[in-house]
């Protein structure tokens, strides 16, 4: 009998990344293509995408395809509506991907797709409240409540990183100012760096120091990390979780983020000596998170 596959991609502001996972969520293959850019034309990044999924294709075709965006997504997972990092403006691409890949086709935002990737395979397996942060070139967010993604009246609910932490503050991609994440994202990171530095360093590079002791790049992580802490103790104070989930690609470098992460979200919490603070615990599925969770949506697809 054929064995069943599922691909899952997984589209952010600087890379797509694609995986394969088995009928009991294992990745079994990953690969990534450059995501061309925020002006490049809407035909560039499908490109990217079926490239991205058939470089995981096993010998067979897969069941189904998922795909993670940044960004909104309709509450039909038809169109991603607008997003500060890619290209698409109200563009129909679950059609679109399904006409080019002939497969099945589900749609959905990055950070809820992650959520689902963790509620069934990850670090939140049977939690009823979750908050789920991912970080990347930007900051996705998903709250799940009862066991169930929030969506919102129009499924759009959790995209946290456009909230205005700093009035007047830094010009955000959206077109918005003071946003979340220009304070903590790879972006922000970057810019932290460039600003101690005078140069410019990408992520992995920035994290590659901070890994050989770097005292710039380690300050760098615990800027973006504080501020990380900052901004979920906001939303505990808001939705009471039980746990805080963080994935995306920032997310791989572990304590470096997450333990000043902890610590700004200890301090900015009310009466923490009265009141649990949830944990704040890495993605199992880790900055594959979002695809692998497009790849089990597309599995457990009604
Ligand atoms: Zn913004």
């Amino acid at each position: 009998m054929a064995r069943e596959t599922w691909v899952g991609v997984d589209v952010g502001g600087t890379k797509v990344l694609a995986v394969r996972v088995s009928a009991d969520g294992e990745v079994e293959a990953m690969a990534t293509r450059p995501m061309p850019g925020r002006n490049a034309d809407e035909s560039a990044v499908e490109d990217a995408v079926e490239l991205a999924a058939r470089d995981v294709y096993d010998d067979q075709e897969p069941v189904a395809l998922g795909i993670s965006a940044a960004g909104l997504v309709d509450g039909a997972g038809e169109r991603y509506l607008f997003g500060a990092h890619l290209p698409w403006r109200n563009a129909p691409v679950r059609d679109r991907i399904a006409e080019r890949t002939g497969l099945v086709v589900v749609l959905d935002n990055d950070a809820n797709c992650a959520a689902h990737a963790e509620l069934v395979v990850g670090a939140g397996q049977g939690a009823d409240s979750m908050l789920m942060i991912t970080i990347g070139t930007g900051i996705g967010g998903a709250l799940v409540l009862g066991g169930r993604v929030v969506r919102g009246a129009h499924g759009l609910a959790g995209e946290f990183g456009h909230m205005q932490v700093v009035p007047d503050g830094l010009a955000c991609e959206c077109g918005l100012s003071g946003c979340w994440e220009q304070y903590c994202s790879g972006r922000a990171l970057e810019r932290v760096t460039r600003v101690a530095l005078g140069r410019h360093l990408d992520g992995p590079e920035v994290a590659a120091m901070a890994f050989a002791g770097d005292e710039v790049a380690r300050q760098a992580f615990a800027s973006i990390g504080t501020w990380l802490g900052v901004g979920v103790a906001g939303l505990v104070s808001a939705f009471d979780p039980q746990l805080v989930v963080v994935g995306g690609g920032v997310s791989a470098v572990g304590d470096l983020l997450l333990a000043p992460a902890r610590a700004a979200l200890a301090d900015s919490l009310q009466g923490t000596a009265y009141r649990p603070v949830p944990p704040l615990v890495p993605a199992r599925s880790g900055p594959e998170a979002g695809a692998v969770g497009a790849a089990l949506l597309a599995r457990d697809r009604r």
